[in-house]
């Protein structure tokens, strides 16, 4: 998004303050040799998308210069603050130039994630000094992003006009209103969706979607990455809200339990946010029901198959679930049901307080929905289903 961003902070001022608060006024004039103590640093950090951060430093001092950390911390929604450390590598002397290398290729950060960064340092005769805290960010800036924000939504991006971004934002607002309408879901942040040009684009930003979704929702940083080719503006407008509604799904459900949803639940919603139903959904759930391919609900609360069709028959059967639980017992109970598990609950917990029954209780309501005997559902683990379906 931009070039590397310079910051030059002098901290001198900084430790004078720190001295004086914390050692009393001497009585006799101080020595000389105190005087000369004080560090200057400065500091700059260059990004380098997607492989690495680096923070640099220049620090000067009358005496060898013995220590040099960087104290840095990524904004996140967190329940506690978490600093982080790296030590810089170099050889004391009174004047240091060096650096740490923050490597993102092992489990980096989203694009455009935020992190605030102090540097200390400490001389020989055990003074300390800090630089100002300051914010800089992971910014994707191989490209040349523009961007628009309408409500708590900025989308940016590269490729294509102003009617494509628009498109999607459009798709977005209407995501939002629907599952705020029809969940009481309310965002209480701001979020940005990169639009990156395509798959590859997105891969190359190391960052990998789902085959069945195309984009990631990091909601704890209020990010989402999608690729979205532009003559593929129909699959941008329903990624866009499906990957909105996860982010803000997450949002109203955040809790120190980790203990998260049902996947039927979270894809359910997200597909529902995708916007009036669509005929692909119902035709693999019209070519499950025709071929026994359905899923128990209960299985359905792991982690979907990644065999194609399965997935697909999968998210077409939690759209349906959801939609049946929006619909019969409306808006004030889904509202209860995220705010149960946002206080944290088992998924059957959740649901026997919130509408009486459990999952195999909503299995045996949502199949007469939908014009299906009840069955007694023999619960297999994913895995296992997976390979029996396979005919292994
Ligand atoms: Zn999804």
């Amino acid at each position: 998004m931009k070039s590397p961003k310079k910051l030059v902070v002098s901290a001198l001022l900084g430790l004078l303050l720190a001295g004086l608060a914390v050692v009393p006024f001497p009585v006799v004039s101080p020595s000389p040799v105190t005087a000369q103590s004080a560090i200057t640093l400065s500091s700059s950090v260059e990004t380098a998308f997607p492989n690495s951060m680096t923070f640099k430093v220049k620090a000067q001092s009358s005496i060898d210069i013995v220590k040099l950390r960087l104290n840095y911390t990524v904004e996140r929604q967190n329940l506690a603050k978490v600093v982080s450390e790296g030590w810089a590598q170099f050889s004391p002397a009174p004047s240091v130039d060096t650096r740490w290398l923050w490597d993102m290729r092992k489990g980096g950060l989203p694009p455009g994630a935020r992190v605030e960064y102090w540097w200390t340092a400490e001389d020989a005769s055990g003074k300390r000094s800090q630089t100002t805290r300051s914010t800089t960010s992971f910014d994707d800036n191989r490209y040349q992003w523009q961007s628009i924000t309408t409500g708590p939504v900025t989308l940016l991006w590269y490729s294509g006009d102003r009617n494509f971004a628009n498109a999607l934002m459009n798709a977005a607002q209407q995501g939002l209103q629907k599952i705020q309408n029809d969940t009481g879901a309310v965002p209480q942040r701001r979020v940005r969706i990169y639009i990156y040009a395509s798959a590859g684009d997105l891969q190359g930003a190391h960052l990998f979607a789902p085959q069945w979704e195309g984009g990631v929702s990091f909601t704890n940083f209020d990010i989402i990455a999608i690729g979205v080719p532009t003559n593929q503006l129909g699959y941008g407008i329903r990624t866009v809200p499906h990957e909105l509604t996860h982010w803000l799904v997450g949002q109203v459900t955040f809790n120190s339990y980790d203990a998260g949803l049902p996947v039927w639940l979270n894809e359910g919603l997200a597909t529902y946010g995708e916007g009036p139903e669509l005929p692909d959904y119902q035709a693999a759930l019209t070519y499950a029901i025709n071929n026994n391919m359905l899923f128990s609900v209960r299985s359905l609360s792991s982690p979907f198959s990644a065999i194609p069709l399965q997935a697909y028959i999968s998210y077409a059967q939690s759209n349906s679930i959801v939609t049946f639980l929006i619909q019969k017992y409306g808006k004030e109970k889904m509202q209860q049901l995220l705010d149960t598990f946002r206080r944290g609950s088992t998924y059957d917990g959740a649901l026997k307080q919130v509408y009486g029954f459990d999952q195999d209780g909503l299995d045996a309501l949502w199949r007469e929905s939908i014009g299906l005997k009840p069955v007694k559902t023999l619960f297999l683990p994913q895995r296992e289903l997976n390979l029996a379906l396979a005919g292994a």
